[in-house]
């Protein structure tokens, strides 16, 4: 597990070295993880997050420098401490997250010559507002911190942790977190991506195709898989069947990736608009997956998974409200490929996220079948965080799944 976040973040371009926190290892594993989640959802320049001694200068447990253009953050074994008598925040039980927080937020002061001045502007404007309130009766409502007021690049710093941790964080707080969306969250560009795979699906793909290097990409995949030398049965299975799987280049083909069951090989098209932006992993697990169930398991004559399918689509029209707001802006599968596909095939289409197939596509049960067979291995192999769902709303296809692979 340690491995994979380590690899998941080199793969973004971040090294990441954790040996140093000694007793908080396991606090500092968990701030790696939450880092590991905010460069997926913030555009950063962060290039290496090492948890070991700073600068005894230092004011803060950690800090952030640049070295062209990139960001490296350092913080302290001691950070990951919770200590109540300094928790300014009000982060609680997160407070050993917080120091990661703030120093992940500093590389936008780092990088300020890059940031588009208005959004600096932005956070000035609620740093004076906020101050002006200084003194007055309801100050204690709504300070951030002492160490907010310091200047413009710790108030942005310390407002940031605090709306990202705090259950009760300050108005302010959240004010300054909505800058920060507007300016880097990452949603601009998956909504393009969703767009696209959206096009992709209804048969009108649009916009240019550009280089990708899909041999060294599943080339990369296949190391990995067997580096891992998982005692994982399925996982093993992958392992074997990755090795005997043929990829060809179609440039005919009207989709960017598919497995072609009567040539029992996987096809890409490295002139399909956007082929570059997939998450490549998802890809190849999702595509194999649907190989193996072709040739193995047969997902859409288990009856168990059919009646696990049936389940899953009442609880899921049962719970509405709860599955719409997944997919709002900011909801908890905003972002998932695996959990939009996953809920478009349980409703025939009627619901999803900004993917899905036609109603007309899932009239057909095998269909159904192996597509959520494929969604649902590809969370499971990658183990993405979709896997808290498929432990959840979704366990009886879980369970189904699981008795199929192991
Ligand atoms: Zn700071």
């Amino acid at each position: 597990m340690n491995d994979n976040i380590k690899q998941r973040l080199f793969d973004k371009g971040i090294q990441a070295n954790i040996e140093e926190a000694g007793e908080y290892h396991k606090e500092a594993f968990e701030a790696l993880k939450h880092l590991d989640k905010l460069t997926d959802e913030y555009r950063s320049t962060i290039a290496s997050y090492t948890v070991g001694k700073t600068a005894h200068t230092q004011t803060e447990y950690g800090m952030a420098y640049t070295l062209n253009g990139k960001t490296a953050i350092t913080v302290q074994p001691i950070a990951h401490r919770v200590n109540k008598a300094i928790d300014a925040l009000g982060l609680g039980k997160k407070q050993p997250l917080g120091t990661t927080y703030h120093e992940f937020v500093h590389f936008l002061s780092q990088s300020r010559e890059k940031v588009d001045p208005e959004f600096w502007k932005e956070i000035r404007k609620i740093k004076r507002e906020y101050e002006g309130i200084r003194g007055k009766s309801n100050w204690f409502d709504i300070k951030i911190s002492d160490y907010a007021s310091k200047d413009v690049d710790e108030f942005l710093a310390e407002a940031f942790t605090q709306a990202k941790l705090s259950d009760t964080p300050s108005p302010y707080s959240k004010r300054v977190l909505d800058v920060v969306d507007k300016y880097f969250k990452k949603e601009i560009q998956n909504r393009k991506k969703y767009k696209i795979k959206a096009a992709e699906w209804a048969g009108q793909p649009e916009g240019e195709g550009r280089g990708v290097n899909i041999k060294k990409s599943y080339a990369d995949f296949l190391s990995r898989l067997r580096e891992e030398q998982s005692l994982d049965a399925h996982k093993s299975r992958m392992a074997l069947y990755a090795e005997s799987t043929q990829i060809l280049e179609d440039n005919e083909l009207p989709a960017p990736f598919a497995y072609i069951p009567d040539l029992d090989v996987i096809k890409y098209n490295p002139n399909a608009p956007y082929i570059g932006d997939y998450d490549m992993d998802y890809v190849f697990a999702h595509e194999i997956s649907y190989r193996m169930d072709e040739l193995e398991y047969h997902s859409w004559e288990n009856e168990k998974f059919l009646q696990a399918i049936e389940i899953c689509a009442g609880k899921v029209y049962a719970q509405r409200e709860k599955v719409q707001n997944w997919f709002e802006p900011g909801g908890q599968y905003e972002q998932s490929f695996a959990v939009s596909d996953i809920i478009s095939a349980l409703t025939n289409g009627e619901m999803a996220g900004m993917v899905g197939h036609s109603e007309a596509y899932w009239s057909e049960i095998w269909l159904k079948a192996m597509e959520l067979f494929a969604d649902i291995s590809a969370a499971d192999i990658l183990e993405l965080p979709e896997k808290e769902e498929l432990r959840g709303l979704l366990k009886e296809l879980f369970k189904a799944y699981e008795e199929m692979v192991r």
